[in-house]
């Protein structure tokens, strides 16, 4: 995701769409879009949530970057959008990426006439600082 691309999409660069994608560039946190308002509030405390939300939705629709639905309690958002695969904590819900190129084969019977374009893997589990709390409350 660079200004580049959010030019060539035909979106204005408003000091407010800079803000966000300042923020979201080079972040490897998957944050939500509560995250994102919190981080810009301090250099835009006029800012509204909605605004936040909208321009995220606008840059989801141009493909400037990926939304990701596998947090049950909140949208996470990735900067990067091309495909990749996710690692996510039980616990704390943090996720981060995993690039590896799976060759996956669905067999033709099991496609349903689909022609299959991509894939999303969500590997779940137990992160290092959940499993060091963990094995502190059991002692
Ligand atoms: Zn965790
Ligand atoms: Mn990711």
């Amino acid at each position: 995701m660079d200004r580049q691309k959010i030019k060539e999409a035909g979106l204005k660069l408003t000091p407010q769409r800079l803000a966000i994608l300042d923020y979201l560039r080079d972040n490897l946190e998957h944050p939500s879009a509560e995250d994102i308002y919190k981080a810009i509030l301090e250099r835009f405390p006029t800012m509204s949530f909605a605004t936040v939300y909208n321009t995220l939705e606008t840059l989801r629709e141009k493909g400037a970057i990926q939304e990701l639905t596998i947090d049950p309690q909140k949208k996470r958002f990735d900067p990067n959008p091309r495909p990749h695969h996710h690692l996510i904590c039980n616990r704390c819900k943090k996720i981060l990426d995993i690039h590896i190129d799976y060759q996956l084969h669905v067999p033709e019977e099991k496609k349903n006439g689909f022609e299959i374009v991509g894939n999303h893997i969500e590997f779940y589990g137990i992160c290092p600082g959940c499993r060091l709390k963990m094995s502190g409350m059991q002692s």
